[in-house]
C-alpha cells in the first residue's frame, strides 16, 4: 500500500509534469476565475496575445482584449458558460499593432470544483494561422485555374473520370459549375463521340508516364458548335510521385484556324490575281513586241536603201524610240517576274571579256553625236571565262552604262573591270562605271535603288525613264550573290559599282588578248548564199525577216503555216530554218518536232526559233521541241547575223566550205 506522503509526492510530480506540458503545448490555454480574471495562462497564449506574464495575471480578460483591440472569444454572456453552455470551434483573429495576425479556434468550457460548483473558465485555442494561409494559397491557385482565360484545364483519375476543371471547360461542357464535372467521364459530356479517343490518349500518358503534346482535335461543344482545340496532357502525380491520373490543358484555336484559313484563301486569291497580272503582262509584252518588230525591221530596211540625210535622221529617231520602247517593255516584264518571285537565274560559262567589249561597242554609235567618250579598262588579272547568268550580267551592265550616258552631258564614262580578293578558289569581279554627269544628291543615293524612284520630280524631268532599271539591276545582282552600290558628287558625276562572286576553278585568265571585233567574227563564216526556210505567218514580219536575211545574201523560201512548212522541208534541203512559234494551223513547236522526227536519217538542220514570247519557260519549250537557238522579237540585225554565223555550217561537213559575204 502506498503511503500518504508518497501519494502526495506522486501527485506533486504529476502536477509539475502537467504544468510543464501545459506551458509548452502548441495550443493556447487560459484559465479565468469567476470574475473573468486570468488565474493561469500558458506561454503559447502569452506569445499569441503579445502580452507579458506579470502584466496580465489577475487582470480581467475581457478588459485586456478591449484594451488591445482583439476580438473577444467570449462573445456571449459568460454566466451562460458558467451554467454549462460550451463555446466550440469559434474562430477569432488577433491583429497586432505590428500588423501580424493570428487566427485561433477557441473552445471554452467552465471549471468545476469537487462540489461541482463552477470556479472559473478554461479557454483552449488552436492557432490555425498557418493552415489558414495554406488554404488561402490553395484557394488562390484554384481561383487562378478556374478563371484562367482561354485555356481549358481539367484533371482526371486513372480511369479517365473527371476530378475537376476550370470555368472555360465547364462552360464548353454546358455545366453550371466546375464541381458538376466531378465523377463524370467524357462519355457523359457533349463530346461523347470522341470520348474513346480521349480515353486512349489518357491511358497512353498514364502508361508511358510521359506527356503527350499538341494533340489537335475537333470537339463538339454544349452549344452545338464544333471547336478545334489543341491539347497537352501530362501525368498527374501524388506527393510520392505515383501517377494518379492526367492533367490536361487545351487551347481553343478555332478562331486562329479560321483566320489561318481566311489568310490562306486571301493568299491564294492574291496569287491567282498575281498570276493573272503576270500572264497579262506576258501577253502584252508579246503583243507589243510583234508590231515593234515590224517598226524596227522596216526602219532597218529603209536604212539600207540609201536614205537622204533628212530621211536618215527620221530613221534614227524611229530606231531610238523603238529601242526605248523595247527596253521599257523588257523592264516591265522583268519587274513583274521579280514581283511574282519568278526570277530566272541560271549559270552558264561565258567569255566575260568578250561580253564587256561587245556591250561597250554596242553603245559607241549612240555617242557619235555626243561629246562623251566611253572607255573600257579590263584589268589583266581578271578572268575571261566566268560562270554566271550572262544574259543578266549583260542586262545590269547595259542598264548602268545606259544611265551613265543618259545623265552625262559631256565628258567621259569609264568602265573598269577588276578582280578582288582573288584566292585559289574564289574571287570577286568588280565593275565600276564612273561618269562625269549631273551626279546624285546625297539624300537620294539609297532611294534610287527602290522601284519607281527618280531624282527629278515628275514635272521637272529632263530625262526619260520609268525608274525601274536600278531596282531591277539590284535584284538581279543580289540573285546572283552579288552587290551593287553608288557614290556620287552632285554636279561632278557618279560612280556605280557591281560586284559578283565567282569560282576560280571555272575561270580562265587570258592575258594580252585583243578585244574581239565584229569583223573578226563575220569572217569566220562558212556558207555562201545559204538556203533558208522562213516559217512566219505575219506578213509584216515576213517582209522584215526576208529583207534582213536577203541583206546577208541568203536565199529564202517562206512558209506561212505549219502544213506548208512541213511540205517545203520534205521537198528541199535547207541550210537553216527560222521558225515562228505561233502559227495559224498548228503551233510552231509541233512543226519543229515533226521536222526533227523526219530528219533522223538526214543530216540535222539548225532550227532557230523566232518568238515574241520571252519567258524562260518559253525558251525551254523551244529547246525541248528541238530548236538550236532562240531569237526574240523584235529581231536585231546584229543578233540575226551572229546567229547565222554560229549555226550555218553546223549541218554537215560537206557544206562547210561555203562562205557568207
Ligand atoms: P530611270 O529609268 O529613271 O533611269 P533607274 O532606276 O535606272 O530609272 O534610275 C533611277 C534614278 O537614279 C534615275 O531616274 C536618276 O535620277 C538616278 N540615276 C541613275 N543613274 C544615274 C547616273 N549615272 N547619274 C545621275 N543620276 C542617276
Amino acid at each position: 500500500m502506498i503511503s500518504k506522503s508518497s501519494r502526495n509526492q506522486l501527485n506533486n510530480s504529476i502536477r509539475r509534469t502537467f504544468s510543464v506540458l501545459l506551458q509548452n503545448c502548441s495550443d493556447l490555454v487560459i484559465c479565468l476565475d469567476t470574475d473573468l480574471c486570468i488565474i493561469e495562462c500558458n506561454n503559447t497564449a502569452i506569445k499569441a496575445h503579445h502580452w507579458k506574464r506579470h502584466e496580465i495575471l489577475k487582470k480581467n480578460y475581457m478588459e485586456l482584449c478591449l484594451r488591445d483591440g482583439f476580438n473577444n472569444p467570449i462573445f456571449i454572456d459568460p454566466n451562460k458558460i458558467f451554467l454549462g453552455k460550451k463555446i466550440t470551434n469559434h474562430a477569432c483573429t488577433f491583429i497586432h499593432k505590428d500588423k501580424t495576425e493570428h487566427t485561433v479556434i477557441w473552445n471554452i468550457t467552465r471549471l468545476l470544483n469537487d462540489k461541482k460548483e463552477p470556479y472559473g473558465l478554461l479557454m483552449v485555442g488552436h492557432d490555425i494561422t498557418d493552415i489558414k494561409e495554406a488554404w488561402a494559397q490553395v484557394y488562390h491557385l484554384d481561383s487562378i485555374i478556374k478563371n484562367a482565360p482561354g485555356l481549358i484545364y481539367y484533371w482526371k483519375d486513372r480511369n479517365s473520370v473527371h476530378l475537376g476543371c476550370n470555368n472555360s471547360f465547364a462552360q464548353l461542357a454546358g455545366l453550371k459549375s466546375c464541381e458538376e464535372v466531378v465523377g463524370k467521364t467524357d462519355f457523359d459530356l457533349p463530346w461523347k463521340s470522341q470520348a474513346d479517343s480521349y480515353r486512349k490518349d489518357d491511358q497512353q500518358v498514364i502508361e508511358s508516364g510521359k506527356p503527350k503534346s499538341n494533340i489537335e482535335d475537333l470537339l463538339i461543344a454544349a452549344d452545338g458548335t464544333t471547336r478545334i482545340v489543341v491539347a497537352n496532357k501530362v501525368p498527374l502525380r501524388d506527393i510520392e510521385g505515383n501517377i494518379v491520373g492526367t492533367l490536361s490543358t487545351a487551347a481553343d484555336i478555332t478562331q486562329l484556324k479560321e483566320a489561318e484559313q481566311a489568310t490562306l484563301e486571301a493568299k491564294n486569291k492574291a496569287e491567282i490575281a498575281n498570276q493573272a497580272k503576270a500572264n497579262f503582262l506576258a501577253t502584252m509584252s508579246h503583243e507589243l513586241r510583234t508590231p515593234l518588230n515590224a517598226i524596227m525591221g522596216m526602219a532597218q530596211i529603209l536604212l539600207c536603201q540609201n536614205p537622204t540625210q533628212e530621211q536618215q535622221e527620221c530613221i534614227d529617231i524611229i530606231q531610238n524610240a523603238s529601242l526605248n520602247l523595247l527596253s521599257l517593255i523588257n523592264d516591265i516584264l522583268d519587274f513583274t517576274r521579280l514581283e511574282a518571285g519568278k526570277l530566272e537565274i541560271s549559270a552558264d560559262r561565258f567569255d566575260f571579256y568578250e561580253l564587256t567589249h561587245a556591250v561597250i561597242s554596242s553603245f559607241q554609235h549612240q555617242l557619235d553625236h555626243k561629246p562623251i567618250k566611253l572607255l573600257l579598262d579590263y584589268s589583266s588579272d581578271t578572268p575571261h571565262y566566268i560562270a554566271l547568268d550572262s544574259r543578266r550580267v549583260r542586262q545590269v551592265l547595259i542598264n548602268l552604262i545606259n544611265n551613265a550616258i543618259k545623265f552625262t552631258l559631256k565628258g567621259e564614262i569609264n568602265v573598269s573591270v577588276t578582280c578582288l580578293e582573288q584566292t585559289k578558289k574564289d574571287a570577286i569581279i568588280r565593275i565600276t562605271i564612273t561618269d562625269t554627269g549631273i551626279g546624285i544628291p546625297n539624300d537620294k543615293l539609297e532611294q534610287i535603288f527602290e522601284r519607281f524612284t527618280q531624282v527629278e520630280s515628275q514635272y521637272s524631268r529632263r530625262f526619260e525613264g520609268a525608274g525601274l532599271g536600278l531596282s531591277i539591276s539590284k535584284q538581279l545582282t543580289e540573285a546572283m550573290g552579288g552587290s551593287i552600290g553608288v557614290s556620287s558628287t552632285l554636279g561632278e558625276g557618279s560612280s556605280f559599282w557591281v560586284e559578283f562572286p565567282i569560282k576560280m576553278s571555272t575561270s580562265i585568265v587570258k592575258q594580252d588578248t585583243p578585244a574581239p571585233s565584229d569583223s573578226d567574227k563575220l569572217n569566220s563564216s562558212a556558207i555562201k548564199n545559204p538556203q533558208i526556210l522562213l516559217i512566219e505567218d505575219n506578213l509584216l514580219n515576213q517582209m522584215v525577216a526576208k529583207s534582213l536575211l536577203q541583206q546577208l545574201n541568203c536565199r529564202i523560201d517562206i512558209a506561212s503555216d505549219g502544213k506548208q512548212a512541213l511540205q517545203l522541208f520534205a521537198d528541199k534541203d535547207y541550210d537553216l530554218i527560222f521558225s515562228d512559234i505561233g502559227l495559224p494551223d498548228m503551233d510552231g513547236l509541233t512543226v519543229i518536232r515533226e521536222m526533227r522526227k523526219h530528219e533522223q536519217e538526214k543530216a540535222t538542220t539548225p532550227i532557230i526559233a523566232l518568238t515574241a514570247h520571252v519567258l524562260k519557260e518559253d525558251r525551254e519549250n523551244c529547246f525541248n521541241a528541238g530548236t538550236d537557238a532562240v531569237i526574240t522579237k523584235p529581231i536585231m540585225p546584229e543578233e540575226l547575223k551572229m546567229t547565222l554565223k554560229q549555226w550555218l555550217g553546223k549541218k554537215s561537213i560537206k557544206k562547210a566550205n561555203l562562205t557568207l559575204d
